[in-house]
């Protein structure tokens, strides 16, 4: 495990304030053998370490967590970022039908995953679609696609002995057209291997049939090969995604990231099992926390993390007990709010909540009123929100039609803002935050 492997490098790094670039090096190289065993395709490995590298040196290294786990949240963040940043819904809005043309290797699950993306199109979007298999390689591929049809209720084109894919593809364009289906999804042949007999073939399906979407679909546990065959189908046709498949397998997941560095293109859907409804979005915290197999560090981290917006709020806190409290030092405030997961978590958080809960909501009071409060001061000058006494009514009318609110609005806001200004002046009579904290002891 990785973590057992950094142990070492991770307790040499203790204890310095920013990561300096032997350290990140070092742990790098640690972090390298980790995707090459999760089955990252080298060149990619590589590009990916040099990248992160870059990122990382310089970083400060937070309070109460080591240099080497501050490294693994900085890898696993850039992970989740590289697996998906994109959107991975389908793009059907065509005139019908929309066509969805299926690429990959044979045995990849292909045929399986169209029947799945069907029936979910089917039942999640109410689609009328209709499959056609165009594997004329294989015995029995037609009739093995004829047969999920009739498992998930969709149809599928008649099977016309002898005829070319070409051919096959365009009678089911037609066919959809004039029964007026949505989706019409073409499933391809494959071979064990690239070959350019293949790729001839799936190019002039292509052609003919101008895809919405063509989308390669890739078995999870393809190792080192996955660039190969991620380089080949790109450089042929517009892939427009990709589909992982047997993730419920011991995959570790690297061919998603060879995958989405080669093609560019994001990755769509996760196979996750033989049935038809094993089918789900891809979610990249799942495959990043697998690929590293660190997701105990990586919590470890995030909750350092949330300690030092803590003391962050402390030292607003101590602003605060001086009377010193202005506007911006509100607006920082309310985003920690928002941070924390809004009113309804703090509540949850803090003892004797849940009756002010309960008050704020009765009084129309919703997390909503955090986004508002903070565009209105984002529309105020510097100066107003230094001294908010500033704001006249010409002013408050600028501030209300700047940030999309009312005047109304705006005198809320400042009212609230001056009840938590003698708030904290009492809170100071009585002792500051200690003398609060013995309060509520
Ligand atoms: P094709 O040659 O690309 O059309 O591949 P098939 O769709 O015929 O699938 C080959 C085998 O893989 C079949 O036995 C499928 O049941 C299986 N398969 C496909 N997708 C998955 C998946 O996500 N998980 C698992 N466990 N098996 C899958
Ligand atoms: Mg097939």
């Amino acid at each position: 495990k990785l973590s057992d492997r950094l142990g070492g490098v991770f307790d040499r790094l203790r204890g310095r304030g920013a990561l300096n670039e032997t350290d990140v090096r070092e742990a790098m190289r640690e972090v390298r053998v980790a995707l090459l065993e999760a089955d990252v395709a080298l060149p990619v490995a590589r590009e990916f370490v040099d990248k992160v590298t870059e990122q990382a040196v310089g970083q400060s290294v937070l309070k109460s967590v080591t240099p080497g786990q501050q490294v693994v949240k900085i890898v696993n963040d850039a992970l989740v970022e590289m697996l998906g940043s994109d959107a991975s819904e389908l793009n059907l809005a065509v005139a019908p039908p929309a066509i969805i043309m299926m690429v990959g290797l044979q045995g990849s699950g292909k045929t399986t995953t169209t029947a799945k993306i069907a029936k979910l199109l089917k039942e999640k979007e109410r689609k009328k679609v209709l499959m056609a298999s165009l594997d004329v390689n294989r015995p029995a591929a037609q009739e093995q696609l004829a047969t999920l049809g009739t498992q998930v209720d969709i149809a599928t084109l008649p099977i016309v002995a002898g005829q070319q894919p070409v051919d096959i593809a365009k009678r089911a364009m037609q066919a959809a057209k004039l029964q007026g289906f949505d989706v019409l999804m073409l499933d391809t042949a494959g071979r064990l291997h690239v070959d350019q007999q293949l790729m001839d073939e799936m190019k002039a399906v292509a052609n003919v049939s101008t895809p919405q979407e063509i989308l390669l679909v890739v078995d999870s546990l393809t190792g080192q090969d996955a660039v190969n065959v991620a380089q080949n189908f790109s450089e042929q046709v517009d892939l427009t995604g990709v589909v992982l498949t047997r993730m419920d397998g011991d995959a570790r997941g690297g061919a998603a990231l060879s995958m989405r560095a080669v093609t560019g293109k994001p990755i769509k859907f996760a196979g996750v099992g033989e049935k038809m409804d094993a089918i789900e979005a891809f979610h990249p915290e799942r495959v990043a926390g697998r690929i590293l197999g660190m997701g105990d560090v990586v919590g470890l981290v995030e909750r350092a993390a949330q300690v030092v917006d803590q003391e962050e709020s402390e030292k607003l806190a101590a602003k605060m007990a001086k009377g010193q409290f202005d506007l911006n030092d509100l607006r920082a405030q309310l985003r920690q709010m928002t941070k924390m997961g809004g009113l309804g978590a703090l509540a949850g958080m803090m003892p004797g909540m849940k009756k002010a809960k309960a008050a704020m909501q009765a009084g129309g009071m919703d997390d909503k009123i955090l986004v508002r409060m903070d565009a209105i001061i984002g529309s105020m000058t510097p100066k107003e929100r230094e001294k908010p006494a500033l704001l006249n009514a010409k002013r408050k009318i600028r501030v209300a039609n700047g940030s999309g609110t009312t005047v109304q609005d705006v005198n809320r806001l400042l009212k609230m803002h001056q009840e938590m200004e003698s708030a904290m002046k009492r809170i100071k009579k009585m002792g500051g935050l200690k003398g609060l904290a013995a309060l509520f002891g």
